[in-house]
């Protein structure tokens, strides 16, 4: 591992930090740079401190240390994220026996100089009470693949020799702290203190020389672990044809999950899906199905990733249905073996605790990859993130000897802690969380009102558009993790269905269409030019919204938890314009296929709906298409738009939430909805 360090890139932080102490600008810098290796720590995970002098209001100089504060992440640490103790009153609770995890979170709230500061690290005893100026703490990689191990001790005396310290495995919070601190004093020589199946601390009086020896400690491990390394064996892979695809396994890993954990309708967990060569050679291993039931690497991923993960033996890729019963069957039996565990653990541990979901949130599939659950896609990811680091970390301790990490009574101690519960936010129930939509025409107008109003009531968006450049830029216009995008012309079915593909990829199905791509001819039925444009239209304001629909409602069928079809029809269905019959037809065509849709895939909880909008300042009416349209009513282009029972011009955005109350209609199929401001001669019939 290489040292990030750069001095112009240190004194930098500082001059940008002017007013807050070198020291504490320094710690900002290195911490920054603990966070930005992933073999170093993941996600919140690891924790840092510097000691110092500051001035209490009454002018008094006192010694503090600044510790990072919970709710922090190293890789994006700003200095409010080192908040100040008061040093003195830490040290003295040394002398207790014992305290419980909440008495001394409130002892460290009561310490922070700034009552508002976050709380501090559950780990900040431990830095309190380390004679040492800067303290780096991480759960590296290679340093857990060497003290995972039965005989962990005698490898890390091996590799760091004298310079080790040796802390056998206790849970973090105060009895952890007394005990290094007794480590650190009984020797003179140690800069390497290694947490038993936990990770790494080092120090120095100065940022950079902590963090080096952290650099230097891993890279020794990393240099033993290459140097030991025997290849392993690789099972005969039972997977022979035919190849799984991932639009038809995503989807039913999904639909499983969300109908065993009971969630709603149309709603299902998201996936992030790992297909890296990484991940497919794990699960190729012939001891991979025993290291993923063998647990977490380091206690502090418990949260995020469950004690185990979920590896599917000789997945059904063949037979979809079959597949679909095997997922079922395996994620029910994981949470029968979950509920063993807790109960278990209570009852060993003689305590009480309300029951966390028992589902798996990370599932190893052979040949296919690695996909990780979540309520959104960020959550989801850092699962995925943290499990890939889980596969590299549990591949190397079985290399070099014998992976053995945290047993699973400590790793319940962690999963059910009250402080590590805390880093968990809680679920904020939007109206379309769990839902990922598929919009046409996202780039601009109705589409990309629509994406937009979708994101802010909490689904996941896959936008398409035919325009690259217009697409990129609205998307990220959008500011969300929550979307992804494809060019895509909806005209062409293999495109249509390539667009699919990766939105099954990014998120993993799809629950709602938004079908809106379209465009608006003229011309009269009897000409040429007019028969040209019919089918030209039909092409686009018809057929494209079925090969929407048709590719979509496979991945939902294939879910099994129904779905909504949403379709941006027009009045121009139930009330035609004079020349506008290229447009007309299609569009009556595509209020047909709606209730078509409706009345195919009602049973299977498919609901299709439409909208008639009309008259929305989009795109639709460039190039000419407002002034004659609004000629042809006899009409000026504003009071054009304002031509209805209401009097009122009707936006994209009044469309978007037409299709944002569809979306979650559970009782709602076959229907049309105008969002027109009134017109008696286009009312539905
Ligand atoms: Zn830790």
């Amino acid at each position: 591992m290489r040292s990030r360090w750069s001095d112009a890139d240190a004194e930098r932080v500082v001059a940008e930090n002017a007013g807050v102490p070198r020291d504490v600008a320094l710690r900002t810098y290195s911490a920054r740079l603990l966070g930005a290796d992933q073999a170093l720590v993941l996600h919140g995970g690891g924790n840092t401190s510097v000691k110092g002098r500051a001035k209490t209001l009454l002018g008094e100089e006192i010694d503090v240390l600044f510790i990072k504060g919970s709710g922090w992440d190293l890789a994006t640490i700003e200095p409010p994220g080192h908040p100040a103790v008061r040093l003195a009153p830490l040290l003295r609770l040394r002398a207790l026996a014992s305290m419980t995890d909440e008495e001394m979170v409130n002892e460290l709230r009561l310490s922070l100089l700034q009552a508002s500061a976050p709380t501090p690290s559950v780990e900040t005893l431990l830095h309190a009470y380390l004679p040492a100026k800067f303290i780096d703490h991480t759960h590296a990689d290679a340093i857990l693949a060497v003290s995972d191990q039965p005989d962990g001790e005698a490898i890390c005396r091996v590799i760091f020799g004298d310079a080790l310290i040796w802390v056998p495995y206790v849970m973090p919070g105060f009895a952890l702290a007394k005990r290094c601190a007794d480590a650190v004093e009984r020797t003179s020589r140690g800069t390497v203190m290694v947490l038993e199946r936990h990770g790494l601390f080092t120090w120095g009086e100065s940022a950079k020389e902590s963090y080096e020896r952290t650099i230097d400690a891993v890279s020794r491990a990393e240099r033993f672990i290459a140097e030991k390394r025997r290849p392993h064996s690789t099972a005969a892979s039972s997977i022979t044809a035919p190849f799984p695809k991932i639009d038809d396994v995503l989807p039913r890993l999904r639909g499983a999950l969300a109908k065993l954990s009971g969630l709603a309708s149309e709603r299902a967990p998201i996936v992030a899906l790992d297909d890296s060569e990484a991940a497919l050679a794990f699960a190729r291993r012939d001891d991979a199905h025993a290291l993923v039931e063998t647990g977490c690497i380091t206690p502090d991923h418990v949260i995020r990733t469950k004690p185990t993960a979920l590896y599917v033996r000789a997945p059904r890729y063949d037979d979809p249905a079959a597949l679909s019963a095997q997922l079922e069957a395996e994620i029910a039996e994981y949470a029968r073996r979950y509920d063993a565990y807790f109960a278990d653990s209570c009852a060993r541990r003689g305590v009480t605790k309300k029951k966390l979901a028992p589902w798996p949130v990370v599932f190893v599939l052979p040949e296919l990859g690695v996909c990780a659950t979540g309520r959104t896609i960020e959550e989801a990811r850092i699962a995925s993130e943290i499990y890939a680091h889980t596969m590299a970390t549990m591949s190397a301790a079985a290399d070099i000897g014998t992976y053995a990490p945290v047993d699973r009574l400590d790793l319940f101690d962690v999963e059910y802690w009250s402080l590590e519960q805390a880093k968990l936010k809680p679920a904020a129930e939007a109206p379309l969380s769990g839902r990922v939509a598929f919009v046409t025409g996202a780039a601009s107008g109705i589409g990309r009102a629509t994406a937009s109003r979708f994101l802010a009531l909490g689904a996941h968006v896959f936008a398409i558009d035919r325009d690259a450049d217009a697409l990129v830029t609205a998307t990220r216009e959008m500011k969300s993790k929550r979307v992804a995008h494809a060019t895509c012309d909806v005209t062409d079915d293999v495109e249509v269905g390539r667009a699919m593909e990766q939105a099954v990829r990014a998120f993993g199905g799809v629950d709602v269409v938004v079908s809106n791509a379209g465009n608006a001819p003229e011309g009269l039925l009897h000409t040429e030019r007019g028969e040209a444009a019919l089918r030209e239209s039909l092409d686009l304001n018809l057929l494209a919204h079925n090969n929407v629909a048709r590719a979509a409602a496979n991945v939902m069928l294939a879910q099994g938890r129904g779905g909504a079809l949403l379709f941006n029809a027009s009045k121009s269905a139930f009330n035609q314009g004079p020349g506008f019959g290229p447009y007309a037809v299609a569009k009556a065509g595509l209020v047909a296929l709606t209730r078509q849709y409706a009345v195919d895939l009602g049973a299977r909880g498919i609901r299709a709906n439409a909208i008639n909008a009309d008259r929305i300042r989009t795109a639709l009416f460039g190039g000419g298409v407002l002034e004659s349209r609004a000629a042809a009513r006899g009409l000026g282009a504003d009071e054009y738009f304002r031509a209805n029972l209401l009097h009122r011009e009707v936006t994209a955005n009044d469309v978007a939430d037409a299709f944002a109350y569809l979306a979650t209609a559970p009782s709602t199929t076959g229907c049309v909805v105008t969002v027109d401001g009134g017109n008696a001669a286009a009312f539905p019939r």
